[in-house]
């Protein structure tokens, strides 16, 4: 991973590289609650999803799958997304339930809400909230 390091301050990526954390249930696979983990080594990624992700990934971009699931479930992610040929670099489990996320970070951050379609992404204006001046 190329990371540069400026003053003292933490690391950042260069140049136009991408640290992508991407949720699993409902959005590269159904929407699998962890009550129901049995139904996390059957379900089926969705194609579009394991295509655009594994082009990021071999572009050279950082890609963490970031779940709720919790961590008695992540062998049986790992074992899933590896069975599946998703290319990545980790798998943090532990995300907070219930969504509404509202990051806030010294770091840049970009938000995308999945709606169904795994596409490259294209810029957009929206509205954003963000700290007063
Ligand atoms: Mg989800």
């Amino acid at each position: 991973m190329e990371l540069e390091y400026k003053d003292h301050l933490s690391p950042m990526l260069k140049g136009d590289i991408k640290n992508y954390l991407i949720d699993i249930d409902g959005t590269i696979t159904d929407d699998v609650p962890n009550e129901e983990p049995e139904r996390m080594v059957d379900c089926i990624p969705y194609p579009d999803a394991l295509e655009t992700i594994n082009r990021w990934y071999d572009q050279g971009h950082i890609i963490c799958y970031f779940t709720s699931r919790t961590e008695n479930l992540k062998q049986i992610t790992i074992d899933w997304l590896d069975k599946h040929g998703f290319k990545y670099h980790s798998v943090l489990c532990g995300k907070p339930r219930g969504g509404n996320y509202h990051w806030i970070d010294n770091h840049l951050v970009k938000a995308t809400r999945y709606k169904g379609k795994f596409t490259n992404m294209v810029e957009k204006k929206v509205t954003i909230e963000v700290f007063e001046d």
